[in-house]
């Protein structure tokens, strides 16, 4: 069967979907939805249809993927598609994922179908190590440490400032802070006190910098709580030096077994492209939707609902003998 994908929002991990989904062989990309002009758009290959004909396509796709922002498109872009669809997403505002949840199921449920949310590297793939780790190391502490890298989410916040005509944001973590963790001596360590923030910004012309400075800084949830820096540069700059989109990170279990016997789990991503990768995931997430709509689930699930092998276009008999 051919896994027939709709990609809801076309920015950069919409691109990336379309590329993933493009070389799967058991998928197919039938339509992009936009709510911009969709002669405007240079797609791949794949249809564009302006958001509003999304009803046109009910029971002609297996799943959607929703690709909007998670700072203010997913929160009304999810429900909305996932009464037509089942639905993917990225959602990656963390403080939020349980109400994401909850109005993710309840709109699910109501329409029969169902909403993987928040898949991804993190929320997704370091959620997975953290839930692993945790349950074979029960007596010890995880931290998760991101960067250097930029957080599209973030960069996203800050572009949605009024005044900001680009921005990226860069996640740095804190080098002594990862050495107190691998050293077993279980620290107290908030997020912020393992990274900075270090954001560059393209103002408008007139713009009042101290202002969107002061949005930034204080933004709750993204910015408010962490050591951040704002540096204002020109389009050219921004072009010429931040045009990429690295990222990684690591997720460190330290626990102990007995007294004295200590273990140290590092499950550790280097990405060359954030968009790329959080993509691949994005649609093995989409194969194990499907599957997990087969099985029966309606309503909301994430990827800890998940069995490992619903990923993979892979036989449970390939699997168990090349990779188990
Ligand atoms: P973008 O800002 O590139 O795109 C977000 C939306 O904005 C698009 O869906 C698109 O919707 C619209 N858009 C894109 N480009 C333009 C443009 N030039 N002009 C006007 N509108 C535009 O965000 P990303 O694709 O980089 O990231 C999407 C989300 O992915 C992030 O907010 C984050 O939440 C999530 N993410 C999750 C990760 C994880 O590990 N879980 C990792 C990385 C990202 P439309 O086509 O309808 O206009």
């Amino acid at each position: 069967m051919t896994i027939k994908v709709a990609i809801n929002g076309y920015g950069n991990l919409g691109r990336a979907v379309e590329r993933a989904v493009n070389a799967a062989d058991d998928m197919e990309a039938v339509a992009v939805f936009t709510r911009r002009d969709p002669q405007s758009l240079k797609t791949a290959g794949t249809p564009v249809f302006p958001l509003s004909q999304m009803a046109d396509f009910k029971g002609k796709v297996d799943v959607c993927i929703c690709c909007g922002g998670s700072a203010t498109d997913l929160r009304t872009q999810g429900p909305a598609a996932v009464a037509y669809f089942n639905t993917v997403d990225s959602f990656d505002t963390h403080a939020d994922i349980p109400a994401y949840f909850a109005d993710m199921d309840a709109a699910a449920k109501k329409a029969g179908h169902t909403a993987l949310i928040s898949t991804g590297w993190d929320p997704g793939l370091f959620s997975i190590a953290r839930t692993l780790t945790e349950a074979v190391l029960p007596d010890g502490y995880t931290h998760t440490f991101w960067g250097r890298g930029v957080s599209q989410g973030h960069s996203d916040a800050i572009r949605r400032i009024e005044g900001v005509e680009g921005a990226v944001q860069y996640t740095v973590p804190n080098p002594e802070a990862m050495r107190a963790v691998e050293s077993g001596e279980h620290p107290q360590l908030t997020t912020a006190d393992k990274h900075t923030r270090l954001c560059y910004v393209v103002a408008a012309s007139g713009a009042d910098k101290e202002r969107i400075t002061r949005e930034i800084k204080e933004m709750p949830k993204y910015f408010a709580d962490y050591e951040t820096t704002v540096n204002f540069i020109s389009a050219e700059e921004l072009a010429r030096d931040h045009a990429g989109m690295p990222h990684g990170g690591e997720v460190i279990r330290v626990g102990h077994t007995r007294e004295g016997i200590k273990h140290l789990a590092r499950f550790q991503l280097q990405l060359d492209s954030n968009p790329d990768f959080t993509g691949s995931m994005v649609a093995a997430s989409a194969r194990a939707l499907v599957r997990l709509h087969e099985h029966g689930h309606r309503g909301a699930a994430s990827v800890l609902d998940i069995p490992p092998a619903w990923y993979s276009p892979s036989s449970p008999q390939q699997l168990r003998a090349q990779l188990l």
